[in-house]
């Protein structure tokens, strides 16, 4: 199938490359990001795959449609950039990777845990200036702490797992409990309570309607002083200027991301050259008790590979018209 690959990086190109020797679709590399301004780049091709920063909103799903697309191959798992009922009442199919490397995201959030408690950034940049002063490296033991889990589905069972092994008290808040976390000794409780308990909180539930800018004034309020607040799902889980505010008056101890409610134009990027002019994110960068990476914790060896495979994999069902596990049933999302 003609398939038209938006946000390529180098990597995404070699791991695609190398997976579709066994699928043998035409594809066809574009580095830019699918928005309203480019859509045309997709004529004439049946799918579009896309990622995680890619615009589908009504506009580009038209013209699409229009243009003879017929299939949306997402290379992720959140489906938050697509509107979904839109894609649907245009008869397009949505498909997704909905689980290439848990592992990989649960990690990467526990590296953000350690290297904030333990100042891990700031004592590397000292001790290579030949600064070997402790000044302002205090941390404290994960051991015996609570960590309140909000989303308990792939991502964060396995954060839990890992936690678990660190002696922490896990509390998680997920409309739909998970049996393992359970057998794990994981409680689930009420938001407030997760709020008002936990030293750490860490997001791995969807962006939704009902969970956009969850962590607000409001909560952040119903928060421990001092907590540790980590977000490494999506962006806009976080009202980013209500952290700041919390930032600044000693309420939110630390805070690690992974991912910003505005990085569409930026992450992914090398912008060393420029200046930033997103406000919001330079004030972020000035907090030593902040630390941001590029929407990076999917990103190991295995689950490129696993993403490339299942993508060509989805895009093969539907050629051959096969039922696809993979797709975003939008009837089922509209109950
Ligand atoms: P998943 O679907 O397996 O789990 C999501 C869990 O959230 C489910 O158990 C669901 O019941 C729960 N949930 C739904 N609504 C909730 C709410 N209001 N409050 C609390 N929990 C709620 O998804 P996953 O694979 O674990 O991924 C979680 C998120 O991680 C994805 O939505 C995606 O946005 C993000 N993600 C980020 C990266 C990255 O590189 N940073 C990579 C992959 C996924």
């Amino acid at each position: 199938m003609n398939v038209a690959v938006f946000s390529t990086k180098h990597f995404d190109k070699e791991f695609l490359e190398k997976s579709n020797s066994s699928y043998r679709h035409k594809l066809v590399f574009f580095e830019s990001r699918l928005t309203e301004k480019n859509a045309v780049l997709a004529i004439g091709f049946k799918a579009v795959c896309v990622f995680v920063n890619d615009r589908l909103n009504s506009k580009v799903l038209t013209e699409l449609s229009e243009n003879g697309t017929n299939l949306i191959a997402l290379r992720c798992a959140g489906f938050n950039n697509v509107d979904i009922f839109k894609a649907g009442e245009l008869g397009l199919t949505v498909v997704r990777v909905p689980e290439y490397s848990p592992h990989a995201v649960a990690e990467h959030t526990v590296a953000l845990i350690m290297a904030l408690n333990r100042r891990v950034c700031r004592a590397h940049s000292r001790v290579r200036e030949g600064n070997f002063s402790l000044e302002g490296l205090l941390g404290f033991e994960l051991h015996g702490g609570t960590i309140g889990i909000i989303g308990t589905g792939r991502i964060g069972k396995n954060v839990a797992k890992i936690l678990k092994g660190f002696g922490c008290v896990l509390l998680a808040f997920d409309p739909s409990p998970n049996s393992e976390c359970r057998s794990l000794g994981v409680k689930y409780v009420s938001l407030d309570e997760l709020y008002s308990k936990s030293n750490i909180i860490t997001l791995h539930c969807p962006l939704m309607p009902q969970t956009d800018h969850m962590i607000s004034t409001e909560s952040i309020g119903r928060m421990k002083t001092g907590i540790m607040l980590i977000n490494t799902s999506r962006g806009a889980l976080i009202d980013t200027k209500a952290v700041i505010k919390a930032l600044k008056s000693g309420k939110i101890g630390y805070l690690g991301l992974d991912v910003y409610e505005e990085e569409a134009d930026m992450f992914f990027e090398d912008l060393s050259n420029q200046i930033i002019q997103d406000d919001v994110l330079a004030r972020l960068l000035t907090f030593p008790n902040v630390l941001i990476t590029g929407h990076q914790a999917f990103f190991t060896r295995s689950a490129l590979e696993n993403i490339a495979k299942t993508t060509l994999a989805n895009i093969t069902d539907f050629e051959r018209g096969l039922p696809c596990n993979n797709q975003i049933n939008v009837e089922i999302m509209m109950r």
